[in-house]
């Protein structure tokens, strides 16, 4: 679609499921996963009459940690609301949710786009609401199973920022990590624990048209491609026509490999919104936000700068080692204990070790549970000596081939074999990839 004479609009409603022990506004299990169907439900998550909600304080903690680390603001005051409508997963009739006083606003994150460079993605709210139950259709029936019905859910809502499906893509995945290092949700989307609604739009002009295709049933980041490559054709193809393509809601469908209209959008207004009566409004005081903010670890993008500036890593190194703050923590681990070796106080021996143990971590695929820092430091050390290379004798290599250093700096990659070479034959016994370590970090 690169030749498009439209520009694509996309936004992105995502819904998490946050992995609190008990509901949002009961005390059953959350846990609903590979769960024996309606064993986790109380007379408050199958709504019966006259059950009342009290709210999930972690779940609310865990929302405003989510709004401070995507750097919204806060609001002092929020409340829950009902929205009313009416489907099988939903026993109350209404889903409790947060309309106009949601508990974080106007935050954003920084993405690297393909097409634009580094950009920002605008959030606009993150509100908290409750799951329903899921429907499981089979022939000649629909089975209902509550034990979803009333986790906790956060929602977080993007401005239409997204210009690509890439971009889309590279924000989904900046978003998960994020989530997974608050430890708030697994953010799994193959178990449903992280969903996406996108709401798509073509522009001649790049201003927001007067309609939005908002799709759903999306399970997976696949079939969100695929739904959104589908509309990008479809409603291209109604354009080119003379058409105004029409504001309405879209399922994928796997079968049809396409997107089948579902309804005509509804308004807000036929949600019958009002604030939930059973529940107070929400104050959120000076002392319970410090008492959140300290709580903020230290965010992907600040670890994945601090990894590259402090290790001297590369941005590829430093991106795999900081996917999860696990695999970071047993990095920054090994390189604690390495520096206790005899050998590691010079910089290049270090500046090996930093580069070593990334490489063993990313290209062996590690088990970070199953091999201690100490074992792998071992193992290291037992198949490439690395910190035995005498590195003097690397610079005399250098210094008595100065021909082949400024060669090899002017571009000619024969003369690094050329010094790997007679390094090969000052250091016999050393390990070849070492050597090859040992001079790349004095070229
Ligand atoms: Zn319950
Ligand atoms: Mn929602």
């Amino acid at each position: 679609m690169a030749n498009s004479k439209y520009i694509t609009i996309i936004g992105l409603e995502v819904h998490v499921e946050l992995a609190t022990n008990s509901k949002m506004f009961c005390g059953c299990p959350a846990e609903h996963f590979g769960v024996e169907p309606n064993t986790h439900t109380c007379p408050v998550c199958l709504g019966l009459p006259g059950a009342l909600p009290v709210p999930n304080k972690k779940a609310i903690d865990w929302t405003i940690l989510l709004g401070l680390a995507l750097g919204c603001q806060i609001n002092e005051h929020s409340k829950f609301d009902r929205k009313n409508y009416f489907y099988p997963d939903l026993p109350k009739g209404y889903q409790i949710t947060q309309y106009d006083q949601p508990f974080a606003t106007g935050g954003q994150i920084r993405i690297m786009s393909q097409e634009a460079g580094e950009k920002i993605i605008r959030i606009r709210r993150v509100h908290l609401e409750e799951d329903t139950g899921k429907l499981q259709h089979q022939t000649g029936m629909t089975l209902v199973d509550f034990n979803r019905s009333g986790v906790p859910l956060v929602e977080i809502v993007t401005e239409p920022d997204f210009r690509s499906i890439e971009e889309v893509d590279v924000y989904l995945k900046k978003l998960q990590r994020l989530i997974r290092y608050l430890g708030i949700s697994n953010a799994d989307m193959e178990k449903g624990s992280m969903r996406l609604e996108p709401s798509i739009s073509l522009s001649k002009t790049g201003e927001l048209p007067a309609y939005r295709v908002e799709l759903k049933n999306i399970n997976s980041f696949r079939f969100a491609r695929k739904a959104l490559e589908y509309e990008i054709k479809r409603q291209t193809e109604l354009l080119e026509a003379g058409e105004r393509p029409t504001q309405q809601t879209r399922g994928w469908s796997e079968a049809k490999n396409a997107t089948v209209p579902q309804r005509e959008k509804e308004e807000a207004h036929d949600y019958r919104y009002f604030p939930e009566p059973d529940i107070p409004p929400i104050h959120i005081d000076k002392g319970w936000l410090e008492a959140i903010k300290s709580q903020i670890p230290e965010l992907p993008d600040d670890k994945l700068s601090r990894f590259k500036e402090k290790y001297g890593l590369s941005e590829y190194q430093a991106n795999i080692l900081t996917e999860d703050s696990k695999t970071a923590d047993y990095y920054e681990e090994t390189i604690k204990q390495a520096r206790k070796l005899p050998g590691t106080d010079s910089q290049l021996a270090l500046d090996m070790w930093r580069n070593t143990v990334a490489n063993w971590i990313i290209n062996k695929k590690l088990s970070t549970e199953e091999t201690m820092p100490a074992q792998l430091i071992g193992a290291i050390l037992k198949t490439k000596q690395t910190i035995e290379i005498d590195i003097t004798r690397v610079d005399e290599v250098l210094e008595q081939n100065p021909q082949a250093v400024t060669d090899y700096k002017a571009g000619k990659t024969a003369a690094f074999s050329f010094l790997l070479g007679q390094l090969l034959k000052a250091l016999p016994s050393a390990e070849k990839s070492a050597l090859i370590e040992a001079l790349k970090s004095k070229l």
